[in-house]
């Protein structure tokens, strides 16, 4: 069997083969340290050809191929994995007539953020600069209030483009006339890890004009800040923002206080309100309630600023660090009762009482969306698969340690906190929820699909990924 070298070097492939003394950082980006050992060779492709020759390489050594862009999901890398860095894959090419924009396989929100601002459009953004467009996708993707005003981000792809585990190139898209075609689309909008290696797909496009912003790019956002004792108070507040009106995101954010702060590691509630509209119409609706109740005298402090669009992704800084052991648990609800909110805040802060190792960055967020242009999406885009599309709250506790003796506990938190999180709902009678984004193996699938979604998912795999060339979540017990 031909060595890595000489297979690739008629490509213009450039390979990486880490040894035992490789610090695995220095070759691949990479969010969290879970499920991260050495891959048994990274490729960094240019062309689809080079993507085609790493698929024949893969076949032969049997590795599983793993696409990476973002880094920033928790997906396994480990001596079996062919890790096919798509670095090189970014091209951005807006067509202002169609309203659309080809995106390349590795482009980030912030750089297509950037680049499209400069034409004065947006799409459906996550609330990390750093994650990829094509990995949002796959997962379906929410996109805070911009999903109460454009749905989700797969409700806004129009076309993939890419290379099956066959060595094909293919183009799908909405209006594919092939059923299998039209069928690859549809599970690549939400259930699409494994099917494809996206070299680019497009989405709509749509003009920052019509959100009427002041200063034609700036969000009204609302801050305040309060200590934790008075979690109780802060959450009636938050209640009284719900329903949740479109294009507003009241958020609750529970952090430690930093170092240098009075009461380092304290716990802290941070209340954001962000109106993604003309100032005028935000102060219409928060001031009101502001004044109807308490809540300032409650806060250390506040403040309410314009701050530039580019700013949606400044939230998320901190927790888009590399390294450590890193997972999001989220939960999507109906709704969370303020005992629920505040059981659960207790969990958070138990936490960073019992294991002092996941205490400074691990934090614990609610927020609240309109969800009605979702919901009218699903309509249409019946086929994407995405439950839930009426679940406007979601709760999601971020765990963060370093220190491989803190996993027990910390995943014990993971499954309390989540539990808080559902009870509501399950006192009602709905299932529990969760984003697929967030998947770490198949432990959650049932959170994310129905099992007629699993149907029709598992159907599509298994024509264009049949022998799990490609990683699959859906195979992937976690072991
Ligand atoms: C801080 C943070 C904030 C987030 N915010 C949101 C949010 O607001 N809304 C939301 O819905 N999700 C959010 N997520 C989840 C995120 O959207 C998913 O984890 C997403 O899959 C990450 O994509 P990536 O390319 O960055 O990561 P990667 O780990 O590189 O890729 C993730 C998965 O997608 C596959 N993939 C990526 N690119 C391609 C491609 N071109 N072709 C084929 N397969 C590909 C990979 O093989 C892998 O299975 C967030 C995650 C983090 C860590």
């Amino acid at each position: 069997m031909q060595d890595p070298r000489s297979f690739f070097a008629s490509t213009t492939n450039e390979i990486i083969i880490p040894t035992s003394t490789t610090d695995i950082h220095s070759v691949i980006t990479r969010w969290s340290d879970e499920r991260l050992q050495q891959p048994a060779i990274i490729v960094i492709p240019s062309t689809r050809e080079d993507i085609i020759a790493a698929i024949q390489y893969a076949r032969q050594k049997n590795l599983t191929i793993l696409a990476g862009a973002g880094g920033h999901k928790v997906v396994p890398v480990n001596d079996k994995t062919l890790y096919l860095d798509l670095r090189k894959f970014k091209k951005i090419e807006v067509n202002r007539e169609k309203a659309t924009v080809e995106i390349g396989g590795a482009v980030t929100n912030l750089e297509l953020m950037t680049e499209l601002l400069k034409d004065g459009f947006y799409t459906t953004y996550a609330n990390s600069g750093a994650v990829s467009m094509a990995g949002l996708v796959l997962g379906g993707g929410f996109c805070g209030a911009l999903s109460s005003i454009h749905g989700l981000a797969i409700d806004n792809v129009v076309a993939f483009e890419g290379v099956t585990a066959s060595g094909e190139v293919i183009k799908v898209d909405q209006s594919a006339s092939d059923p299998k075609h039209k069928a690859l689309f549809d599970i690549l909008c939400g259930a699409g890890y494994g099917l494809l290696v996206i070299t680019s797909h497009s989405m709509k496009i749509h003009k920052l004009s019509a959100l009427n912003l002041d200063d034609t790019d700036k969000l009204w956002v609302r801050k305040y800040t309060f200590p934790g004792k008075v979690i109780g108070e802060v959450v009636d507040f938050f209640q009284k923002l719900l329903p949740v009106k479109p294009k507003l995101m009241p958020l609750i954010l529970c952090v430690r206080a930093p170092p240098n702060a009075p009461f380092p590691g304290a716990p802290v509630i941070i209340l954001s309100i962000t109106y993604y509209g003309p100032s005028s119409e935000a102060s219409k609706i928060v001031d009101p309630i502001v004044a109807s109740t308490d809540i300032e005298k409650f806060a250390i402090a506040s403040e309410t600023t314009l701050a530039p669009f580019t700013s949606i992704f400044d939230g998320s800084k901190m927790i888009d660090a590399h390294g450590g052991f890193k997972a999001q648990h989220m939960s999507r609800a109906h709704s969370f009762s303020t005992s629920t909110i505040v059981s659960a805040f207790n969990r958070w802060k138990q936490l960073g009482e019992e294991v002092p190792d996941a205490r400074a960055f691990s934090v614990f967020l609610v927020w609240g969306y309109n969800p009605t242009a979702t919901i009218e999406n699903g309509l249409v885009n019946d086929k994407r698969p995405f439950i839930g599309r009426d679940r406007s709250m979601f709760g999601n506790a971020i765990t963060w340690y370093n220190k491989p003796e803190s996993k027990a506990a910390v995943e014990k938190y993971a499954t309390d906190i989540s539990e808080i999180l559902q009870q509501d709902d399950s006192r009602q009678g709905y299932p529990g929820a969760t984003l697929p984004n967030n998947f770490r193996d198949n432990s959650k699938v049932h959170l994310g699909y129905t099992d007629d979604m699993l149907v029709d998912i598992r159907r599509v795999h298994a024509v264009w990924n049949p022998d799990s060339l490609f990683y699959n979540v859906l195979e992937d017990s976690g072991t």
